[in-house]
């Protein structure tokens, strides 16, 4: 068996035999951008010296990137614990090429690691193309001999990929692994591909335009290469395993969030989710953010609420997830000595913040069973949703993951008009005037925060949509 440590070892070696910078991961609050929550691939450390604001001293480079998807415009927070290859917390490796080789290296790189040094049997392999790259169509069937057979143009919605809503950009292609006949699911391309027989492992993005607010693209000045691979999807497929959550990695976390909340079935959703956010969650805190109810901070709440509420569904109502830090330190530390350094504090912040929910929990819970017990409808009223989060603390995801387990779904207009109430009702309280209000923002000041928590609240809400 292969371990994620050789394979993220594995894959760097490679990359680094064949004249590429191997680049250490960087935060995952990225430096300098605040039109990107969390770093959400390999390449966000490098977005200038794609944009060509900003140069290195090598034209190659490789790297295992700490990845958070969990906000913005890559959010699958709504999807741990629904499928075993999405996490909220992710290795990201990546090969990039900064104006120095294009297309035909990137696929033929590719194609040697998982053939040639893998060992992956091409008949499992599926590539797919942006429906007009002729280019890229060309050199993986004419020139790398892959099956037409196991080739497909796909559009815009996955074979062209974007950081963000702005930002570098262009057409990609990908690379599937075929689970084999047991899992259910059709090929990339067809109507059912979103199932899971054929998993995306490798996605090759040939960086060719940047988007800017208006939507508008400018070619970059040097066609570039970014490719992403998730560590933890490669290590299923050479495990031999199906889920990403069968790993070595995730496995270890699995038990121990097992033996943490007293729980039987391994296979338990629950398990899994906690699982993936005791990493995203501590690798958070290693990075500077602090559970708060603002931006950043309020998704690192959110995440360790739910992952405290799917530890009571378990049946543990005591602190336990700070108990994770330890398995999560021995499994990762070494590759990430940051990790290491900070695991007492992680402990601390996260057994503060169980403690803090701890005592709303319970009632939250008790008010939202007496209500799904009297519903006439399959809908949670959006004033239950309100006072769950405004009296009880729970954050409008937390609210809607447990009616999704109970096919039930939420009022959300319901709940923004109380949130709106609420706005009014500062508004009316807060001893600014209106012309004072615009005195403010005539001088231009940005930081007037009077407003922040809640407006902060309302874009809470559309991250939750975006994830829905
Ligand atoms: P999917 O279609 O499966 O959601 P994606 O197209 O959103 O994946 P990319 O943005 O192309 O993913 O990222 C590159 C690679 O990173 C993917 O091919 C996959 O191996 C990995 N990856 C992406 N999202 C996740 C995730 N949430 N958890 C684990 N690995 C991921
Ligand atoms: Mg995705
Ligand atoms: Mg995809
Ligand atoms: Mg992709």
């Amino acid at each position: 068996m292969t371990s994620s440590a050789e394979l993220r070892a594995s894959f760097l070696d490679f990359f680094r035999a064949r004249d590429h910078e191997v680049v250490p991961s960087s935060s995952l609050i990225p430096a300098n951008d605040p039109t990107l929550l969390f770093t959400n691939a390999g390449m966000v450390p490098f977005k200038d010296v794609f944009l060509g604001r900003d140069r290195r001293p090598y034209r190659r480079a490789a790297s295992a990137q700490r990845c958070v998807r969990a906000g913005g415009k890559h959010n699958d927070l709504e999807n741990v614990g629904y499928t075993g290859r999405h996490h909220t917390f992710f290795e990201m490796l990546g090969n990039f090429s900064f104006g120095d080789y294009f297309k035909r290296e990137a696929i033929a790189f590719a194609w040697e690691y998982l053939v040639d040094v893998l060992k992956l049997p091409p008949d499992r392999l599926w590539v797919t193309v942006y429906t007009e790259d002729d280019e890229a169509a060309s050199i993986w069937l004419d020139e790398m001999g892959v099956d037409p057979r196991r080739f497909a143009r796909c559009g815009a919605k996955d074979n062209f990929w974007s950081m963000g809503d702005t930002g570098p950009c262009g057409p990609c292609s990908e690379i599937f692994f075929d689970h084999g006949p047991q899992v259910a699911g059709g090929p990339p391309g067809s109507p059912d591909a979103d199932g899971d027989r054929y998993v995306e492992i490798w996605n090759l993005v040939f960086m060719q335009y940047n988007r800017d607010a208006d939507g508008q693209l400018t070619p970059l000045p040097h066609p570039s290469v970014d490719t992403g691979m998730g560590l933890e999807r490669l290590a299923a497929v050479m495990q031999g395993v199906h889920s990403n959550y069968d790993i070595d990695l995730l496995r270890r976390l699995v038990v121990a969030a097992a033996e943490a909340t007293a729980a039987g079935d391994l296979t338990d959703k629950s398990l899994r989710v906690i699982a993936d956010h005791i990493r995203s969650a501590s690798f958070l805190i290693v990075d500077g953010v602090t559970p708060s109810n603002e931006g950043r901070g309020y998704v690192l709440r959110r995440i360790i609420r739910r992952a405290i509420r799917h530890g009571y569904r378990l049946g543990q109502a005591e602190p336990f997830f700070h108990r994770l830090v330890a398995p999560l330190v021995g499994d990762m530390g070494s590759a990430y000595p940051e990790l290491a350094a900070a695991e007492e504090r992680v402990a601390r912040v996260l057994r503060l913040e169980e403690e803090r929910f701890a005592e709303t929990l319970e009632q939250g819970l008790r008010i939202l069973e007496g209500t799904i017990a009297g519903l006439a409808e399959p809908e949670i009223r959006g004033d239950v949703v309100f006072k769950l989060y405004d009296t009880y603390g729970f954050p409008v995801d937390l609210t809607a993951d447990i009616a999704r387990e109970r096919g039930l779904s939420l009022d959300l207009a319901g709940f923004e008009r109380e949130m709106a109430q609420q706005r009014e009702r500062a508004r009316a309280a807060s001893h600014f005037g209106t012309a004072q209000e615009m005195a403010l923002e005539f001088e231009g000041t940005t930081d007037f925060t009077g407003y922040e928590h809640l407006a902060d609240q309302a874009t809470v809400v559309g991250l939750y949509r975006d994830g829905a």
